[in-house]
């Protein structure tokens, strides 16, 4: 049975800040001397059934906000996040010549804070997360890296998803977890460039996949690597190329909004 062709038209990457953090954050037991500026990316797909967000960045209100800015960064000795104001999404929006209610269905990574900030500005549309992943970001066991005031909101429209899913023709989700109890990952493909793996945060830095290096952070070991391990079969045995999301020196060769991928 042949396939049938992808919806998606183009492919935007969207950078919207950037987190500073010792290097062991991104990669188990490595580099906890040395501190990484990595970009927060979200992506934004252009297709024949409207706009499909994936990720929500983080919400530069935490930085602007001192009283917020203390109790969620420096009062728990994390250093906060720098967004420019070319970074708001909001700008990056309006160069595209389009406004947050453009965007009917946003796929959520999972929840942790640098991947759901606006989520709570999108109350119109449908938000596809991982049951797994739902459940934690509510449970009293969620780290300090969930900020439940992003999605905790009774007007968030979400829709639970189990395991591997298609949102809709050449958008694929994976569930990877490992970083996170429901993270899901995903594969893009584009009418001429090709296929895209987007691994979000089953590993932040090329190191991770070169090496097979674990995320930092992870709530199962074996997962985690299973997942890594996972997305770099699918990109030897499909030619997909992969778009990292907080590599600091890959996102220097990625093509930025409004330029795009097609
Ligand atoms: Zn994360």
């Amino acid at each position: 049975m042949n396939k049938p062709p992808t919806s998606v038209r183009r492919l935007y990457v969207l950078l919207v800040g950037y987190e500073v953090l010792p290097k062991s954050i991104s990669t188990k037991g490595r580099g906890e001397r040395f501190m990484m500026s990595e970009p927060i990316c979200c992506y934004l797909l252009d297709t024949e059934t409207g706009w499909v967000l994936l990720d929500a960045g983080f919400d530069p209100v935490y930085v602007r906000d001192p009283k917020l800015c203390h109790e969620y960064f420096h009062s728990v000795g994390v250093y906060p996040p720098i967004v420019t104001r070319e970074d708001e999404l909001p700008y990056q929006f309006a160069k595209l010549g389009i406004g947050f209610r453009d965007v009917g269905k946003i796929v959520v990574s999972h929840l942790h804070l640098d991947h759901v900030g606006y989520l709570k500005y999108f109350d119109h549309a449908t938000v596809y997360i991982q049951r797994e992943e739902h459940e934690h970001g509510f449970s009293s066991a969620r780290p300090g890296s969930y900020f439940l005031a992003d999605y905790d909101s009774p007007k968030i429209q979400w829709e639970l998803k189990e395991g591997d899913w298609e949102l809709q023709p050449g958008v694929t989700l994976l569930k990877t977890r490992g970083h996170t109890p429901g993270h899901q990952s995903a594969v893009i493909e584009l009418p001429d460039s090709g296929i895209y793996v987007l691994p979000f945060d089953a590993g932040d830095l090329q190191e991770n996949f070169d090496e097979e290096i674990l995320p930092g952070e992870s709530v199962d070991d074996a997962d985690a690597l299973s997942s890594i391990r996972r997305l770099n079969r699918i990109v030897r045995e499909r030619q997909a190329k992969m778009l990292l999301f907080h590599d600091p020196v890959a996102i220097q060769r990625v093509k930025l909004a409004p330029d795009y991928y097609d």
